[in-house]
C-alpha cells in the first residue's frame, strides 16, 4: 500500500504531508511537540495581566520569492490575507549610518548598482581600494563553480577581501551575513554568495518581505491542522520517534507519547526533523547506518536569543515595524508587534504600551542568559532612546542552539532529499537542493521534493516545484 511516515512537523515535515496527503497516500504525520510548526510554531502563554497570547521564536520575514512556501500557505489562505507588506526594511547602526532597501531596481546589476549609488556608506572614490573582482562574485553566482571555489573559505576571510570601508562593510554585509544565524568565521564563504544571489542580486521579486498579520497559529497553523485532517493525515501530536527499523512492508518507526510505546509501520519515511533530531534517530536507528556519513557531517550554528518585551509606553511612531542593526554586539534587530500582528496591536491600543521583539544571531558559545538581556536593553536604549524610561510590564526570553550550520568546507557532504535507502528521503532547511534557497522557502521546498521522490515511485503525480534564477547575471564571465 501507499503509505507514509512524515518525521517532524516543521515546515518541511508539513509541506511533504500535505502533497502525500493530497495525493491520497495513507500518511502518519508525527511532531514531538505538541503544536505544529517547528521553529515557526506558536503556543499559547498568558501575561501577568491575565492576556493570553501566542509566544513564537520569533519575527519571520516572509520574503516574495519564497515561491513554495506562498503555495503551501495558499492551501489554507488562497488570497494570501495571512500576510501583509512592509514598506521598508532599514538598517540602523548607532553612529546613525541608515541604508533602505524601499525602491531599489529588481534587476541585476542595477540594484547593486542604486544601492551603491545611493549609499551613505561608501562613495565612488572608495571604490578605488575595493577588489573588484571579488565583488563580482556576487553577481556571478553558478553553484558548480562558487562552491567550488569558495566552499572551504569562510565568509568573513571573503568580506575582509572585498576592501569595502569599514563602515559599508558593516552596514551592507555584516548584517546580511549574519541573518543566517552562523557567525562570519564559520560560515561558508560560498553559501554567502548564495544568499546574496537568492536574496538579492537576483531575487525577480526584490528584497523586501511580507509579515504576518496574526499569530503564526491562528493565521497558519491551526488551520494547517484542519486541512491535514481534512485530507486524511493521521497527525501525532506530542510524539517522539526513537527509531527508525526496516519491515516487511517498508519501515517500522518506533515512537513513544508520554509513557506510551507506540508504533507505526509505513512504505515510505521523510526524516523532517531539525539537525539535532535527525542525527539522534540515526544514531539510534541500526537501519539509517547509511546515512551517517552525511549526517555525521552536519552540526547546529552559534546560539541565538529572542525576547519579547511588553513596555508601559510606545515607542515613536515613525519607528519602523522592523530594522535591522549593526555596529551594536548583541542586537541584530528590532521588531514593534503592534504594528506586525492583531493580537499585539490589541494589546497596545487597550494599554497605551508597546511590544519590543529583540533578536540576537550568532551569539558566542556559552553566552549567559543575563549578559544577554543586558545587552538587549542597551541596544534597544541606543536604537530607541524613548525606551529609556518605559517600565517592563512582561517580558519572555529563549535561547536556543538548533539552527544549521553551513561551515567552510561543508558543501560536499551535506545530504540531499533522496538518500541511499529506497524511500526514505530527507526534508529540512540544511539539506542541499538543486536550487538557491534558504531558511523557511528551503525547508519547504525540500519537503515538497521530498514528497515528489516518493510520489514518482508510487506513480501518483508530483507538485511543481518552483525556483528563482539558478545563475547570477555576470555567471559567465567569471572563470
Ligand atoms: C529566531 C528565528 C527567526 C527566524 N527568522 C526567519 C525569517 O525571518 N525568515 C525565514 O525564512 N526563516 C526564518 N527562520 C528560520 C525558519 O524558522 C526555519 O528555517 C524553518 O522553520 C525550519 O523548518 P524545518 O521544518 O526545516 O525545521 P524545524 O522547524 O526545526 O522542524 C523540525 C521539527 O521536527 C521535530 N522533531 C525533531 N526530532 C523529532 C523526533 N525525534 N520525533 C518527532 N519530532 C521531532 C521538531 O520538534 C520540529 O518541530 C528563523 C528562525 C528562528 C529560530
Amino acid at each position: 500500500m501507499a503509505s507514509a511516515v512524515v518525521i517532524g512537523g516543521g515546515l518541511a515535515g508539513v509541506a511533504a504531508a500535505v502533497l502525500l496527503g493530497e495525493r491520497g497516500i495513507a500518511t502518519t504525520l508525527i511532531e514531538q511537540e505538541s503544536f505544529l510548526g517547528g521553529r515557526a510554531g506558536a503556543w499559547s502563554d498568558t501575561l501577568s495581566d491575565g492576556t493570553n497570547f501566542q509566544m513564537e521564536r520569533g519575527f519571520h520575514a516572509f520574503f516574495r520569492q519564497y515561491y513554495n512556501l506562498r503555495s503551501l500557505l495558499k492551501r489554507v489562505d488562497p488570497a494570501l490575507r495571512m500576510l501583509r507588506p512592509v514598506s521598508d526594511y532599514p538598517l540602523l547602526s548607532p553612529s546613525g549610518a541608515m541604508e533602505s532597501f524601499a525602491r531599489l531596481p529588481k534587476r541585476s546589476p542595477f540594484n547593486v548598482m542604486e544601492l551603491v549609488r545611493r549609499s551613505k556608506t561608501i562613495r565612488l572614490l572608495d571604490f578605488r581600494h575595493v577588489n573588484l573582482k571579488r565583488a563580482r562574485e556576487m553577481l556571478a553566482f553558478d553553484a558548480a563553480r562558487t562552491y567550488d571555489a569558495f566552499d572551504t573559505m569562510s565568509a568573513k576571510a571573503f568580506l575582509d577581501g572585498l576592501n569595502f570601508p569599514e563602515d559599508a562593510r558593516r552596514v551592507l554585509f555584516d548584517v546580511f551575513a549574519h541573518s543566517f544565524f552562523n557567525p562570519e568565521e564559520r560560515y561558508s564563504a560560498a553559501e554567502l554568495l548564495a544568499m546574496f544571489h537568492y536574496y538579492f542580486t537576483q531575487n525577480p521579486e526584490g528584497l523586501l518581505f511580507d509579515v504576518m498579520n496574526e499569530p503564526f497559529s491562528t493565521a497558519f497553523w491551526n488551520p494547517m491542522l484542519d486541512y491535514l485532517h481534512s485530507l486524511g493525515v493521521s497527525v501525532q501530536l506530542s510524539t517522539t520517534v526513537l527509531e527508525v527499523a526496516r519491515s516487511d512492508g517498508g519501515f517500522r518507526v518506533r515512537a513513544r507519547r508520554g509513557d506510551s510505546p507506540l508504533t507505526f509501520e509505513a512504505a515510505s519515511v521523510v526524516l523532517a526533523t531539525s539537525v539535532p533530531g535527525l542525527k539522534k534517530l540515526v544514531e539510534h536507528s541500526a537501519a539509517l547506518s547509511e546515512l551517517r556519513p552525511s549526517v555525521g557531517s552536519l552540526d547546529v550554528t552559534s546560539p541565538f536569543a529572542v525576547q519579547r518585551l511588553w513596555l508601559d509606553r510606545k515607542c515613536w511612531s515613525y519607528r519602523p515595524a522592523f530594522a535591522g542593526t549593526t555596529g551594536f554586539a548583541g542586537l541584530d534587530n528590532i521588531s514593534i508587534y503592534e504594528q506586525l500582528e492583531s493580537e499585539s496591536r490589541a494589546w497596545s491600543e487597550r494599554t497605551g504600551g508597546s511590544v519590543v521583539e529583540l533578536h540576537a544571531y550568532a551569539l558566542p558559545d556559552g553566552s549567559d542568559e543575563e549578559t544577554v538581556k543586558r545587552r538587549f536593553l542597551e541596544g534597544l536604549h541606543t536604537f530607541y532612546p524613548e525606551t529609556k524610561d518605559a517600565k517592563i510590564l512582561d517580558q519572555r526570553f529563549l535561547m536556543r542552539q538548533d539552527c544549521p550550520s553551513f561551515a567552510p568546507g561543508s558543501f560536499a557532504r551535506r545530504p540531499t532529499v533522496t538518500t541511499p535507502i529506497e524511500n526514505l528521503v530527507l526534508a529540512g532547511d540544511y539539506v542541499k537542493l538543486p536550487f538557491p534557497s534558504a531558511l523557511m522557502e528551503r525547508a519547504t521546498s525540500s519537503g515538497f521534493l521530498a514528497a515528489n521522490h516518493l510520489l514518482q515511485r508510487f506513480s501518483r503525480p508530483r507538485e511543481p516545484v518552483r525556483h528563482g534564477p539558478l545563475k547570477g547575471v555576470f555567471a559567465a564571465l567569471a572563470s
